[in-house]
């Protein structure tokens, strides 16, 4: 048995803006901030670390325990409206095929690697109906460092499904290549979020593709 280990934004679904709709939302409800995440650095961050970012930029401190708890709470409740109301929000090209391929496999287990808190990446993956597909995973709500989250989604994973095999990390951001590398994972990077292709190969991604359609991810997961 064999893990798989996917991100989500940028790699199986882009949400249109509906992430970043809900930090602002949430910005302005509690602290009255129009734009609180515009400029904010977000891409293949951990959720934990984007907040602190906001808050250190626009209230010029970090959050204490009880104020990120509030945070975390409005975010998720936004994000159910964002989630819905957002047009741009898709599926990204191959990626439920492939999903729906690894599911019907018996040698392989499907987790996720993201830095979007739990209920985030469900209600996502939800929006998406690729939730099903998910059992198990490392998120933001356990590590703002995305190594360390890296690391849970392959204990779990090897718990749950008796996995001994080898795991791969499919991700779209330098920090996906990076933490998967920490981890002590290959990692295989689709240039369908943020980064280049270029900037993937540069990053030390064992394979880089420009989308999940790509025949080299099937030789890569060997399937
Ligand atoms: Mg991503």
């Amino acid at each position: 048995m064999r893990l798989v280990l996917f991100d989500i934004d940028g790699t199986l679904i882009s949400s249109g803006g509906a992430g970043l709709g809900a930090l602002q939302r949430t910005f302005a409800e509690l602290y009255g901030f129009a734009d609180a995440a515009t400029g904010i650095e977000y891409h293949g961050l951990t959720d934990p670390i984007i907040v602190q970012s906001i808050a250190r930029a626009r209230l010029e401190r970090e959050l204490d325990e009880s104020e990120f708890a509030r945070v975390v709470e409005r975010y998720l409740d936004h994000l159910g409206d964002t989630l819905r109301e957002s047009p741009g929000f898709r599926t990204l090209p191959g990626a439920r095929e492939l999903v729906e391929e690894l599911t019907a496999r018996d040698d392989v287990a499907l987790g996720l690697v993201t830095g979007n808190f739990e209920p985030a990446a469900f209600a996502k993956l939800r929006r998406a109906n690729l939730a099903d597909h998910f059992r198990f995973g490392g998120f933001g709500s356990d590590s703002h460092d995305r190594a360390e989250l890296t690391r849970m989604a392959v204990e779990r994973g090897r718990a749950l499904s008796g996995a001994n095999g080898s795991a791969i990390v499919i991700g779209d951001t330098k920090h996906d290549v990076r933490s998967a590398a920490a981890a002590g994972l290959p990692c295989l990077a689709v240039a369908t979020g943020n980064a280049s292709l270029e900037d993937l190969r540069a990053e030390g991604a064992r394979w880089a593709v420009p989308g999940l359609e790509d025949p080299l991810v099937r030789e890569a997961l060997e399937i």
